[in-house]
């Protein structure tokens, strides 16, 4: 699996750091809480002191099943500095030291590992707790929630006390309320209980304690929790994570105290402002335990204002230093502020859209900073409109899901089920969103396909018709789903004895290939479009790419026109197969002995098809892939295998001079019938050789086009791309394809690279270590390397990379550091590119916290 965070050698070995003396704030060390909780100490605010045992002590626990020696000394040196730091004592009074030791992995697991509070207790620290305090009850709570975590945490235990019981404990202790009996009593009914229950009982000595503690939260990175999380988020289970051990502060002392959570700007809409919650009297785990519901953060300001402007202009503080919105826990006690940790706010996509825009309003961070705060995720949220999670969810409770195909087209659609194209067209006509379900589709089943929003076949792979045509249209579909039979008789889809009737709303994801019975909202985050474009705009600014958006459809061509990008590519054989005649042409190619004649209904068609894409382009740059009949995509669509087995000398790039002729001489006649000023190109797929581009150039030369229509090529194979510099020496366009390339290093099908399935799953169980749809090979590095030489190094020459499916910003960062400077996407991943080519050109700022 293509892991999102590489394995981290800590640059400098670190053991233990304590918050104020820390030589690092080095996520992969600390963990992201031990980080911010150095950055918070070192920037003066009020932090309980602690150390952090980075990470690399995880990985010596994990490795031996235990904590090395001279691990165990420094752990209890740490402690004797904090001791003396903190002027308190573990274990003893007269003020005793009561400790937390905490989880905290380099990226955030909210929840996912374990932590154990008020550590430290022995029968004098809890007499000296009670005396000091003054507060017998509070100090049998500390006692009684201790024991209960410890318990749970550290020795497994299947079933604690819950905290009423203590209620009852101490009803039975009457008015007496001597530390020294109260803590017999608590303690001695508590260790009973886990004997009762055949468990091991908590350790009296508080330094053994801790070090079971920090034993418990190392392996609570191999809870089962963890580790789904992890593979769900992709992160390396090589990681770890770092413990806290930190002094504690008591929210639940008294009514002067309690335990919150803010943001410091609303993580739903991005409003400013302070936004979260506050319960008073209160330790933070209560919240989660949801006992007791907070107050939102204002109550704060009510019970105690100084506690509360103290916090926001902190966290205003901190978000300035951080440049980023902020997660913060904090606990008052008796009135005084502590901070407990920080993190970069999980936000929704409109909030991220917001929030950048604020921040560069607000002139509080950099035009690349901004960038940084939008993920491409984000962007493709806002962009389409998806299903409710929690619906989807739902759905699958109730059995709903009744298939699961390939997922062949993306995008999330509802509608009702329609069985046949003419009536998809007629309904569609009426405003209704329609489902239009075929066993396979064919040519003239293209009017209901357009009418329709998407599109679910029973047969036919990710290179079908019905995959092939929803792809050139950008409607979603599920193609293959081999569990679903359409009964024309019935007009019904049945799944086993499910039975699904033409009218019945019914749901797909193109993405992941499912399809569900019934309705699912489809809803589209309320982001601010101008705010989007503006972030966009900045992005294209800053990196001065051109993105050219992949178009069929005259709405694609529009829109790109409208995003004000620079360029589209079309395939000739996409453009064909939207057309009515796209049989007609088939039927024409497969007669190819009077290739004259053959060859001119394809050239009629191409002037027919591209005269309105022509006019809808404007000045816009307009590539044209030629037709291949080497084709994977669409290769089940031309037939090409029948193709290339009757005239095998069309599967070759030049095969037919004529077949080229014939499509230059279409695109001309659109292109004059127009008297258009777009500039055009024709582009010839799998070229490998400069003898085939200087015989490409002579078909151009020789050609009476006019003078704005060039030809170019598409590398796509190896030998392709090695001969790039001689290739560019003949031509002044050169395409190359990664997903061929990366499909030609692998011997694996490039279709495979088209569609989640089969390529995620294979390479989840760990069976290649790249997933050459998610990432580079290195095998392909010199292969891009060698194309990336000729960018600039000949007048005139224009070299792009096509880069197909979903963009990674990972992905586009590495194209952006080899030298590309020009890219063609899918046409909605073309606002998720423009902002990764921005991302690309300036490194993630550097905060510790974020
Ligand atoms: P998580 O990673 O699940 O957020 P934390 O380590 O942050 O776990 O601990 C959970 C809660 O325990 C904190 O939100 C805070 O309320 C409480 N807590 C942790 N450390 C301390 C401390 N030193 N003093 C008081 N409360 C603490
Ligand atoms: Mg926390």
């Amino acid at each position: 699996m293509a892991q999102a965070f590489a394995t981290p050698t800590p640059p400098t070995f670190v053991l233990t750091s304590s918050f104020d003396d820390a030589t690092t704030d080095d996520k992969a060390v600390l963990g992201g809480k031990g980080a911010g909780l150095v950055t918070m100490t070192r920037n003066g605010l009020r932090v309980p002191p602690g150390y952090v045992l980075s990470t690399a002590c995880c990985h010596a626990y994990l490795a031996n099943g235990s904590l090395p020696t001279g691990l165990i000394d420094e752990v209890l040196l740490r402690l004797a500095e904090l001791e003396a730091q903190s002027g308190k004592t573990f274990g003893a009074g007269p003020t005793p030291l009561l400790l937390s030791v905490r989880s905290g992995a380099p990226v955030s697991m909210p929840g996912m590992m374990d932590t154990v509070l008020n550590l430290g207790l022995n029968r004098p620290a809890a007499i000296a707790l009670a005396a000091m305090t003054n507060d017998t009850r509070f100090m049998a709570d500390v006692l009684f929630r201790f024991h209960a975590m410890y318990a749970e945490i550290v020795l497994d235990a299947l079933d604690v006390p819950n905290r009423s019981e203590l209620d009852g404990i101490l009803e039975r202790l009457g008015e007496d309320t001597d530390p020294a009996k109260v803590y017999d009593t608590v303690w001695g009914y508590c260790q009973a209980r886990l004997a009762d229950m055949g468990e091991e009982t908590v350790p009296n000595e508080p330094k053994e304690q801790l070090l079971r503690a920090i034993e418990a939260v190392f392996r609570s990175w191999n809870t089962r929790r963890a580790i789904t999380y992890r593979e769900l988020h992709r992160i390396s289970h090589e990681m770890g994570t770092a413990v806290v051990v930190q002094s504690m502060v008591f929210g639940n002392l008294d009514s002067r105290s309690g335990s919150g959570v803010v943001f410091s700007r609303d993580p739903v809409t991005g409003e400013p402002g302070l936004f979260g919650e506050f319960l008073a009297a209160s330790q933070g785990e209560d919240v989660v335990a949801g006992i007791r519901t907070p107050d939102p953060i204002a109550a704060l300001c009510e019970i105690l204002p100084e506690a509360f402007a103290d916090l926001k202009s902190t966290v205003a503080r901190l978000e300035t230093l951080n440049q980023d919105v902020l997660d913060i826990e904090f606990t008052v006690e008796q009135g005084v502020l502590y901070f407990l940790q920080v993190r970069s706010a999980k936000r929704t996509a409109p909030a991220a859209i917001r929030i950048a825009t604020d921040f560069l309003d607000e002139g509080s961070t950099s035009d690349f900073a901004v960038l940084h705060m939008l993920s491409v995720d984000q962007v493709r949220q806002v962009q389409r409109p998806g299903f409710d999670p929690a619906e989807v969810q739902d759905a699958r409770d109730q059995g709903r899901l009744i298939a699961a195909g390939i997922g062949a087209s993306p995008g999330q659609v509802s509608g009702v089920l329609c069985l046949d194209p003419d009536r998809a067209e007629a309904l569609a006509k009426t405003g209704v969103r329609v489902i239009l379900a075929r066993q396979i589709t064919s040519p003239t089943d293209l009017h209901g396909m357009i009418a329709a929003d998407g599109i679910v076949t029973a047969t036919g792979g990710a290179t079908s018709h019905a995959a092939v045509v929803a792809r050139a249209l950008g409607k979603s579909s599920v193609v293959g789903c081999s569990d679903i039979s359409i009964d024309p008789n019935q007009a019904a889809l049945c799944v086993g004895d499910l039975v699904i009737h033409e009218g019945d709303p019914i749901s797909l994801d193109g993405t992941t290939g499912e399809v569900f019975a019934g309705r699912l909202t489809l809803t589209r985050p309320a982001a601010a479009d101008d705010q989007l474009e503006r972030l966009l705009g900045l992005s294209s600014r800053l990196s001065s790419v051109d993105v050219h958006a992949r178009a069929t459809t005259v709405e694609q061509v529009a829109q790109a026109r409208q995003s004000g990008l620079t360029g589209v590519v079309a395939a000739a054989a996409d453009v064909l197969a939207t057309s009515p005649r796209f049989s007609e042409v088939l039927a024409s190619l497969r007669v190819p002995q009077d290739e004259a004649s053959s060859f001119a209904v394809l050239e009629d068609v191409l002037a027919e098809q591209f005269t309105p894409l022509f006019a809808a382009a404007g000045e816009m740059e307009f590539g044209i892939r030629a037709i291949d009949f080497l084709i994977d995509e669409i290769s089940d669509v031309v037939d090409s295998t029948t193709i290339a087995v009757e005239y095998p000398h069309l599967a070759m790039p030049l095969g037919s001079i004529e077949l080229i002729r014939a499509q230059l001489r279409g695109i001309a006649r659109a292109l004059t019938a127009l008297g258009s000023s777009s500039r055009v190109n024709l582009s010839v797929r799998n070229i490998s050789d400069p003898a085939e581009a200087r015989a490409l150039r002579r078909i151009r030369d020789e050609l009476d086009a006019p003078a704005r229509l060039d030809l170019g090529l598409y590398i796509t194979s190896p030998r392709g791309a090695l001969s790039a510099e001689e290739l560019g020496q003949e031509i002044e366009i050169v395409w190359v394809e990664l997903r061929l390339l990366q499909a030609a290093m692998f011997g694996l099908p490039a279709e495979h690279l088209l569609t989640r399935e089969p390529l995620d799953r294979y390479s989840s169980r760990g069976l290649i270590s790249v997933n050459p749809r998610e990432s580079i090979d290195s095998s392909v590095e010199p292969l891009l390397d060698a194309v990336a030489r000729i960018i600039g190094q000949k007048d005139g020459v224009r070299v792009g990379i096509r880069v197909s499916g979903a963009v990674s910003e990972g992905l586009m960062a590495a194209l952006y550091r080899k030298g590309f400077r020009r890219f063609a996407v899918d046409s909605d991943e073309v606002a998720p590119a423009r902002l990764a080519l921005g991302k690309a050109i300036s490194a993630k700022p550097v905060h510790a916290n974020s």
